[in-house]
C-alpha cells in the first residue's frame, strides 16, 4: 500500500515557544518527519521564537538534539537533517514587550503562507495576536494555531475568542485538539459516512450506548501545579473527549468541508443534556505500595494535601435529539490506571428474539475504535462456536488494525501533530475547533464543575494501576452494563 504525500506550498512558519516542551517534543520532530517524507517543501522555513537568548546555531543544536531524542528512531538520516536544521533560525522575543518584532519582521517572507504556532501559555495569545498586528507581520492568508487549554471555563475561553478576534478572522484561527489529528478519528468518519452498513444502525434504535474512555499509565509527573488547578473534566473531557463524542452522535455533513464538519459538532454539544450529580465518578489515585518506582499518591504528587482535584472522572450523559434520545454515552478518562488505551465503543443491542434459545447465550455486537495504541477498528460478531457441541453461540472480531490490514505503510506512525499543522499550510480547518464549539463545551462543562464545588463533593480514592474508583463500575453495573476492560 502505497500513502500519497503531496507536498504543501512553501510557507514561514513562526514558532512562539519554540524552545518549550511541546516544541521540542513534538512540534519539531514532526516537522522533521513530514521534511523527510517529502511534504515539508525545502523552501519552507521554521522561526523559533522565545524568551530565551540565542543565535541560530545554537537553536539548530537544540533542535537537532530533540529530534535525536524524540523524533521516534534511532535511524536519523544525518544528511536529512543537516538540510533541514538550515532551513531553521531563531529570534529571542518579549510577547509582552517590544524587543525581538523587528528582527522577527526581517526575517519573514513576503510571497509564501506565514503560519504562527503559540506553543505558549493561554495568557500570552492576546498579546501575540496584538503584536503581529501591530508589527504587521500578519496578512489576510496569514494563519494562527493555538494551543490548549483554551480558557478554564466559558468566560475566560470568550474572552481568549475575544482576544484573537480583534486582529484575526475565526478562518484564520486553528484550535488545537491533537486527538482529531489521529489516523482512527479520520476513519471514524470514513466508517460512518462511507460505508452503508453502519449509518442505518447508527441510533437509539440498534445502539444501546456508547463508550469512550481515554485511560493513561502516567501520573501528574511534573505538571502537577497546573493540573491540579485543571483536573480531568477541564484536561480532557472538554476537549478531547468532547470531540469524540461529537464525531460519533453528529448528523452526516452535506461535505466533508470544515464548517460543514463543525456545524453539525456544534449541534451535537449544544443537545447535551445536563449531567446529573449521581451520574458523575470523581476519583484521585493512591500511590501503589508495590511500585518500584515508588511513585506518589496524587495529592502528595501536586502538593496539595487538601486537593479536591480529580485525576480520574466517569459519567454518564445524553443527547437531546431524535437520533440519540434515550442511548447513554459514558464518558471515562484517567491517569495511573491500569493501561494506557484510548477506545470508542458502540455497543448495539441484544438480537430482539433468540431463535438459538437461552442456552446458545446472548451476545452483543460492539464495534470498537481504538486510537492508541495499535490504532484500529474492531466490530465483535457472533457466531457458531465450532465443533459438534451443539448451536452455542460465540463473539470473533472482525479486526482492522491497521499495522495488520495495510502493511507497514499504513501503520506509519504520522503523528497527529505533524497532520494538523500540514492542514495548518493547506488552510484547511477541519480537523480544528471553531470558536463557537470551544464556548458551548464549556458553557456544558461550567455547571457540572459548579455543582461539584458547590456540594463539596470529595473524588473517591483509587488503586493506581487500577480500571478507577469501584462506584465508577457501580455507576455502570446499575443500569446492568459493564465498561469495557482496560487493556493496553
Ligand atoms: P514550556 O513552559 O515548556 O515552554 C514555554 C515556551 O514559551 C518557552 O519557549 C518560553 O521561552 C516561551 N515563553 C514564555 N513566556 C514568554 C514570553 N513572555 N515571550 C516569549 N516567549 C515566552 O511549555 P510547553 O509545555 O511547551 O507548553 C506550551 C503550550 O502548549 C502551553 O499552553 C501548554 O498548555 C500547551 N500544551 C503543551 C503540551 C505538552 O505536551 N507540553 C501538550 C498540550 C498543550
Amino acid at each position: 500500500m502505497v500513502s500519497r504525500v503531496i507536498p504543501v506550498d512553501p510557507f514561514d512558519l513562526v514558532i512562539f515557544g519554540g524552545t518549550g516542551d511541546l516544541a521540542r517534543r513534538k512540534i519539531l520532530p514532526g516537522l522533521f518527519r513530514r521534511y523527510c517524507a517529502g511534504q515539508m517543501p525545502p523552501e519552507a522555513r521554521i522561526i523559533g521564537a522565545a524568551r530565551a537568548e540565542m543565535d541560530d546555531d545554537g537553536y539548530r543544536e537544540m533542535v537537532g538534539e530533540a529530534i535525536g531524542e524524540f523524533g521516534g528512531t534511532s535511524d536519523i538520516d544525518a544528511g536529512k537533517l543537516t538540510s533541514f536544521l538550515e532551513n531553521l533560525s531563531y529570534v529571542a522575543i518579549d510577547a509582552k514587550g517590544e524587543n525581538g518584532w523587528r528582527e522577527l519582521a526581517d526575517q519573514m517572507r513576503r510571497k509564501v503562507v506565514r503560519a504562527f504556532y503559540f506553543s505558549v501559555g493561554p495568557s500570552l495569545f492576546g498579546d501575540l495576536a496584538e503584536r503581529l498586528n501591530n508589527h504587521g507581520l500578519t496578512d489576510e492568508h496569514s494563519r494562527i494555531v493555538v494551543e490548549k487549554p483554551f480558557g478554564r471555563d466559558l468566560e475566560t475561553a470568550r474572552q481568549l475568542n475575544r482576544d484573537l478576534a480583534a486582529f484575526f478572522d475565526e478562518g484564520q484561527i486553528y484550535r488545537i485538539d491533537h486527538y482529531l489529528g489521529k489516523e482512527t478519528v479520520q476513519n471514524l468518519m470514513a466508517v460512518r459516512f462511507g460505508n452503508m452498513l453502519f449509518e442505518p444502525l447508527w441510533n437509539s434504535q440498534f445502539v444501546d450506548h456508547i463508550q469512550i474512555t481515554v485511560a493513561e499509565t502516567v501520573g501528574v509527573g511534573g505538571r502537577g501545579e497546573y493540573y491540579d488547578k485543571s483536573g480531568a473534566m477541564r484536561d480532557m473531557v472538554q476537549n478531547h473527549l468532547m470531540q469524540l463524542l461529537c464525531l460519533i452522535a453528529m448528523e452526516p455533513p452535506a461535505r466533508f468541508d470544515p464548517d460543514a464538519v463543525r456545524d453539525e459538532k456544534l449541534k451535537v454539544i449544544r443537545a447535551l443534556e445536563d449531567v446529573e450529580p449521581h451520574h458523575i465518578v470523581r476519583g484521585q489515585y493512591d500511590a501503589d505500595p508495590d511500585d518500584p518506582e515508588d511513585l506518589p499518591d496524587y495529592r502528595t504528587a501536586v502538593e496539595n494535601p487538601k486537593s479536591k482535584t480529580e485525576s480520574f472522572i466517569a459519567m454518564k450523559t445524553h443527547i437531546a435529539n431524535w437520533r440519540w434520545a434515550g442511548t447513554p454515552f459514558y464518558l471515562r478518562t484517567g491517569k495511573r490506571l491500569v493501561a494506557r488505551s484510548s477506545e470508542i465503543s458502540i455497543v448495539f443491542k441484544d438480537t430482539p428474539h433468540s431463535i438459538f434459545g437461552e442456552e446458545a447465550g446472548r451476545h452483543r455486537n460492539v464495534l470498537s475504535i481504538r486510537l492508541q495504541p495499535n490504532e484500529g477498528i474492531k466490530l465483535g460478531v457472533t457466531i457458531k462456536e465450532p465443533g459438534p457441541g451443539g448451536m452455542r453461540l460465540m463473539d470473533v472480531p472482525l479486526d482492522m488494525t491497521f499495522a495488520d490490514a495495510l502493511g507497514p505503510e499504513g501503520a506509519e506512525n504520522v503523528d497527529a501533530y505533524e497532520r494538523l499543522i500540514m492542514d495548518v499550510i493547506r488552510g484547511n480547518q477541519t480537523l480544528f475547533m471553531r470558536g463557537d464549539e470551544v464556548e458551548a463545551a464549556w458553557a456544558w462543562t461550567d455547571p457540572i464543575i459548579e455543582g461539584w464545588t458547590k456540594r463539596g463533593d470529595v473524588p473517591k480514592p483509587y488503586d493506581s494501576h487500577s480500571a478507577g474508583p469501584d462506584a465508577s463500575a457501580q455507576l455502570m453495573r446499575r443500569d446492568d452494563r459493564e465498561w469495557r476492560e482496560v487493556t493496553p
